[in-house]
């Protein structure tokens, strides 16, 4: 089961989501090239419908389900659940989101302005999972998992076919990774098309669930704290079926960046770049600028998402390393 995407997935997928997404930009950073005397290009998937990738698998999975689901649902207030709003809708099925009454309005906000319902109920996650799973039990509802799924993961990789289109031979790609759908999925295309790329994941010191597993050999629990890379935080499923596996295969190495070096990751594909990204998307030139990785060859960073609170955006290029001690970050997290 592990490694059963094939090339020919990924292409399908590509062609199935075509009409629905966007081909974002591939650049060369001239500062960062110039920095590490090997070419590194920038993807600027932030610049993707929705504000990041994940548009991709949500939507590769939404037009596979069989006929007569009777809608979509997930419980994830963040880049997921923006994404799978979006493509249900844009595919003409029913989404409900399922939100906890915790979840701030503008978040609300947002999923509704995508025509989806966005569904409160309860006053935890929880309970807003426990609303659509019985969306899906009694209702007839599909849940679009975020992360450990097949179609979401083959979705995500047309993301790496893009990337090997734009920048041909061998090259190193810096993944940020969470549950690690975007990585087995860049990964599995890439090195389909070329043996030789390199794929490092990057994610932060602070509550990494995948690193801690990837260690253990086994999915872990780690326990969640607030960190400017929030798209980043959560489990990888005690019950992960493939992610876990098909990263532990796939991943060459994994680097772990602090909340200093995201914020003048941040910053500097502000000031530098002109590009306005969420913690998650910097990683990789945090990673970089920390001189935590260093190039011996073409580097592609994907940036990931945009979507930033533009107040802490504002404070972090104004020099800032906002503390997140006190609560996290009032972003979309996931
Ligand atoms: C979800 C997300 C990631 C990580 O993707 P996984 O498939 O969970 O590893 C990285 N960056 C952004 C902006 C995301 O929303």
């Amino acid at each position: 089961m592990t490694l059963s995407l094939s090339l020919a997935d990924y292409q399908a997928a590509a062609a199935r989501i075509a009409p629905y997404i966007n081909e974002t930009p591939c650049l060369l950073s001239s500062v960062l090239s110039e920095q590490c005397g090997h070419p590194v290009w920038l993807k600027h998937e932030q610049e993707q419908e929705t504000g990041a990738f994940k548009l991709r698998g949500a939507t590769n999975a939404v037009l596979q389900l069989p006929d007569g689901a009777a809608g979509v649902t997930t419980a994830s207030t963040g880049n997921h659940g923006r994404a799978l709003a979006h493509a249900a809708v844009v595919a003409g099925l029913p989404a409900v989101i399922c939100l906890s009454e915790l979840v701030p309005y503008n978040k609300r906000h947002a999923i509704e302005l995508l025509g989806a319902e966005a569904r409160v109920i309860g006053d935890s996650q929880d309970a807003a999972m426990r609303e659509a799973e019985r969306l899906v039990a009694e209702e007839g509802f599909a849940l679009i998992p975020p992360f450990d799924d097949m179609q979401v993961i083959a979705g995500q990789g047309t993301l790496g076919l893009e990337m090997a289109a734009a920048v041909p031979g061998p090259v190193t790609v810096l993944v940020p990774l969470s549950g690690g759908g975007l990585l087995a999925g860049v990964a599995g295309a890439m090195k389909a098309l070329n043996p030789e790329t390199r794929i490092i994941g990057v994610t932060m010191e602070r509550g990494a669930a995948m690193a801690a597993s990837l260690e253990a050999g086994k999915p872990v629990d780690v326990r969640e704290v607030p960190t400017l890379a929030d798209s980043l935080g959560g489990g990888i499923g005690m019950e992960n079926r493939h992610s876990f596996a098909m990263v532990q295969a796939l991943v060459d190495e994994v680097i772990l960046v602090s909340e200093a070096e995201i914020a003048a990751g941040i910053r500097f594909l502000y000031l530098a770049e002109g590009a306005t990204v969420e913690g998650a998307a910097a990683v990789g030139v945090a990673a970089m600028l920390g001189g935590r990785f260093v190039p011996d060859g073409p580097v592609i960073l994907p940036l990931t998402g945009g979507n930033i609170d533009p107040e802490y955006h504002k404070r972090i290029i104004n020099g800032e390393t906002p503390d997140l001690e006190d609560g996290p970050c009032p972003i979309y997290a996931s």
